[in-house]
């Protein structure tokens, strides 16, 4: 069970003078501080940071860390998000002194290493992807994305096309529009047919001259795999765009079909999604990009490139776009990703896609005639279900379901996302879940929807928070749990069920 100092803020655990470690005397001729800072840059006080002892922090924090849901703890079936496990070897791997104490300042020779896998690494997702060269550089997908839009508007801009538009599926993440407005683009919407593809009609309408790029998930955010691939990429070629490929949804196709051979021109991988780079916590991440060989000349510098025996870094290209991150991108991410792509091979790799898809098909099989999936004709591998119904019909909501999740050990799908599908519940499972497992959350979801509404409505009841205002949270980050809650508190919802009371305990 939770004891109320756990869940207070380190500010409210703060009493003066108390400290974690001493500094022993001064053993240096004493500066004064005013002369050396201008005043400007020096506070009138010393700023009220918590005074705390050493095991105060300790508590605070390991505490907290057990207060989250993780891959290593719970089923974390987050769609779109790709939330498998990742193997302890790739992380020892990252972890190996000659790797992790490098710095990039060091001279290239004493590099030679760490160049030649991030070289390796290169050849290896341009091969998964179909296409020609690879950067590194950028540190998360949404990066990558807004990297290829560069590159592509450098492309444009060196064959004299004014080229303003980018033409972005309603069903499309977030970042694929906001990468395209902070490119320089105007992102314009393609509407969805009744199977969930990119509607042909609405495509052509907005396909013309001013089309710099369509930005396209494959498979979609619905989990299915737009079969009308080749056709698309055909028209935004014949209208002189160019395809890119969201490659968030990768883990359902690696070594079965590639973006380049089904007319993608660019696209960007998320390692901590499909490579086994952790994820989670706003980061590290990273966005390699891949691209077809005409756009090679403008991708971020420097390029890990390889002549002879000998591995470098390349700063000499007229046309590149220029940095886009520090250094040569999140190494410890890519890294992690050379191991797993390594220790796969690519049979193994296509066998990740083809268990990720049947997993997903199966908890599709077990769930679907009590949570409506509207689009599941060629689910691969994740699906998205509906509470529209169960809304309409009792009152419990997408969020409701996700929430009571929570007491069942089970972290939340995603929920209300794609905006194609009311009240949305993105199921992805991964490949890394056993039958059990799916089995066990499936049980959940039925349990669930057989419990009484009031309960479900009012979970979760097994953690320190109920239902915080996430508005307000985000926007007043000072603020306590406890003035966060918006909902009805424990008392007044009557006995919990036995699993939910064990749930609690653990959590
Ligand atoms: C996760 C995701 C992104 C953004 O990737 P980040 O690495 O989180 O920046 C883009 N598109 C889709 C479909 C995603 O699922």
């Amino acid at each position: 069970m939770r004891d109320t100092q756990s869940t207070k803020l380190l500010s409210e655990l703060s009493r003066p003078g108390r400290r974690g470690a001493k500094i022993g005397p001064l053993d240096v001729p004493a500066v004064n501080i005013r002369e050396k800072i201008p005043a400007y840059a020096l506070a009138d006080a010393p700023l009220p940071l918590p005074e705390l002892s050493e095991l105060d922090v300790v508590r605070h924090f390991t505490n907290l860390s057990t207060l989250n849901m993780s891959v290593d703890s719970h089923f974390y079936p987050l769609g779109s998000c790709t939330m498998k496990y990742n193997p302890k070897r790739n992380e020892r791997l990252a972890s190996l002194p000659g790797l992790l104490a490098l710095h990039p300042y060091q001279p290239e020779e004493s590099l030679q290493g760490m160049l030649r896998a991030l070289w390796e690494l290169q050849g290896m997702l341009a091969e998964i992807a179909g296409l020609h060269a690879v950067s590194l550089q950028p540190a998360a997908g949404a990066q990558g994305e807004l990297t290829a839009l560069l590159v592509a508007a450098a492309y444009f801009k060196d064959r004299n096309e004014d080229r303003t538009n980018v033409l972005v599926p309603t069903s499309a993440h977030g970042t694929n529009p906001a990468s395209a407005a902070m490119a320089g683009f105007k992102a314009i919407g393609i509407e969805s047919d009744r199977e969930g593809m990119i509607d042909l009609n609405d495509l052509d309408r907005k396909l013309d001259e001013k089309t710099a790029v369509l930005m396209i998930t494959n498979p979609n955010t619905l989990g299915l795999f737009e079969h009308q691939i080749c056709e698309v990429a055909k028209r935004v070629h014949d209208a002189g765009g160019l395809l890119y490929l969201d490659g968030a949804n990768m883990n359902a196709i690696l070594g079965i079909a590639r973006p380049g051979d089904f007319g993608a021109d660019m696209m960007h991988y998320n390692p901590h999604k499909t490579f086994s780079g952790p994820h989670g916590g706003g980061g590290p991440g990273a966005g390699p990009i891949a691209v077809r060989e005409m756009l090679e000349p403008y991708l971020p510098t420097p390029r890990v490139v390889k002549r002879g025996e000998t591995y470098s870094l390349d700063w000499k290209k007229p046309k590149t776009i220029g940095r886009v991150r520090s250094f040569f991108g999140n190494v410890g991410i890519l890294i992690r990703a050379y191991a797993y792509i390594l220790s796969h091979g690519g049979e193994g790799l296509a066998d990740v896609s083809r268990y990720a898809v049947l997993n997903a098909n199966y908890l599709l099989a077990k769930l679907r005639d009590v949570l409506p999936v509207p689009f599941s004709k060629g689910c691969l591998h994740e699906f998205v279900g509906s509470a529209s119904e169960l809304k309409s019909e009792r009152g419990i909501s997408a969020m409701d379901l996700a929430k009571r999740l929570l007491d069942y050990g089970f972290h939340a799908p995603t929920v209300y996302f794609p905006l194609t599908v009311k009240e949305a519940v993105m199921i992805e499972p991964t490949e890394t879940e056993s039958r059990e497992t799916l089995d066990a959350f499936a049980d959940a979801m039925r349990t669930i929807l057989s419990e009484p509404v009031e309960l479900v409505q009012s979970a979760p009841h097994s953690s320190s928070v109920n239902r915080p205002d996430e508005v307000r949270a985000a926007k007043e980050q000072h603020l306590a749990w406890s003035d966060l809650s918006v909902t009805a508190s424990k008392e007044s919802i009557g006995p919990v069920s036995p699993s939910v009371a064990s749930a609690g305990e653990r959590a």
